[in-house]
C-alpha cells in the first residue's frame, strides 16, 4: 500500500499502487517517496494553505469601513483598533443627538482637527438636524427609551451612507464607551446591517478605554463633560450638584 499524507506531513487514508499513480498522472498528488512510495494530495495541500493564509491576514484586510464617529476622544483608539484589524477607515460624522449647536460645533471641530492629524478620511452630511433627534424621541424622553432610539437614528444614517458610498462594513464609535449600551448597540447594528445589506463590524472597543483617555490628552482634543442630548446635560448637572 501507499502512504498518503496532507500538506503538513499528516497521515490519511493508504490507497493502492494502482490509485495512487492514477493521482500523480492526473496532477492530483505529488511523489514525496519512490521506495517506500509515499504521495501528498494536491487539493489538501492547496485548501490547507489557502486556509493558513485567511487564518494569518487580519479580518478586515482590503476591506472599507464607514464608521460613525461621536466625537474625537471616543475615534482615537477606535480608529487605531480597526485600522489594526485591517480595515480602510473612513469616518462619518452625524450626531444630531448634541445640543445645543455650540456643543455640536466644538465636537465636529475637535474630530475634523484630529482626522487631519491621523489622515482620517471624512464624510461630512451637510446641516444640523437637531429636529430629526427631537421628533425621533418626543414622548420617549425616559432614558432608556430615547437612547435606543438616538442610537437607531445614528447608526441607521452611517449604515445607509455605507451601503450607497459601497463601503464594506459600518461601525461606531459608540462601542468604546462604558457608559453606552454596548449589547443594545450591537443588536441595532446587526438589525440595520440585514435591512441595508452592509455588514456591522462589532469589535469590542471598551478594552480601550484607557488608552482613549491617553490619547484624547496627549492630542489636547476637547472632553465634553455629557452625553450629548439636553437631557444627559441635565442629568449630568443633577449628578454634579448631588454629590
Ligand atoms: S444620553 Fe446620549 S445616547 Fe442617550 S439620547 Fe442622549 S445623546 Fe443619545
Amino acid at each position: 500500500m501507499v502512504t498518503v499524507l496532507d500538506a503538513s506531513g499528516q497521515q490519511l487514508a493508504p490507497c493502492s499502487p494502482e490509485k495512487a499513480h492514477r493521482l500523480l498522472a492526473g496532477g492530483r498528488a505529488r511523489l514525496v517517496s519512490q521506495d517506500p512510495m509515499v504521495i501528498e494530495l494536491a487539493l489538501v495541500a492547496a485548501l490547507r494553505s489557502r486556509r493558513v493564509r485567511a487564518e494569518s491576514s487580519p479580518p478586515g484586510e482590503g476591506r472599507s469601513l464607514l464608521l460613525h464617529v461621536c466625537c474625537g476622544p471616543c475615534a482615537t483608539y477606535s480608529i487605531n483598533r480597526l485600522r489594526q484589524m485591517g480595515f480602510a477607515v473612513t469616518g462619518f460624522w452625524y450626531n444630531p443627538n448634541v445640543h445645543p449647536f455650540d456643543e455640536h460645533e466644538r465636537r465636529r471641530e475637535c474630530i475634523s482637527s484630529y482626522a487631519r492629524e491621523v489622515g482620517l478620511p471624512m464624510v461630512w452630511p451637510e446641516g444640523y438636524e437637531a429636529q430629526a433627534y427631537f421628533e425621533a424621541v418626543a414622548g420617549h424622553e425616559a432614558r432608556a427609551e430615547r437612547c435606543a432610539i438616538c442610537y437607531r437614528l445614528r447608526l441607521g444614517r452611517t449604515a445607509q451612507v455605507a451601503k450607497q458610498r459601497g463601503f464594506d462594513a459600518f461601525s461606531t464609535t459608540l462601542l468604546i464607551s462604558p457608559y453606552q449600551k454596548q449589547t443594545l448597540i450591537r443588536g441595532i447594528g446587526e438589525e440595520l446591517a440585514t435591512q441595508q445589506g452592509v455588514e456591522f463590524c462589532f469589535e469590542n472597543l471598551r478594552r480601550g478605554w484607557g488608552e482613549r483617555g491617553r490619547l484624547a490628552r496627549e492630542h489636547g482634543l476637547y472632553q465634553q463633560q455629557y452625553c450629548g442630548c439636553t437631557y444627559s446635560e441635565q442629568e449630568a448637572t443633577e449628578r454634579s450638584r448631588a454629590r
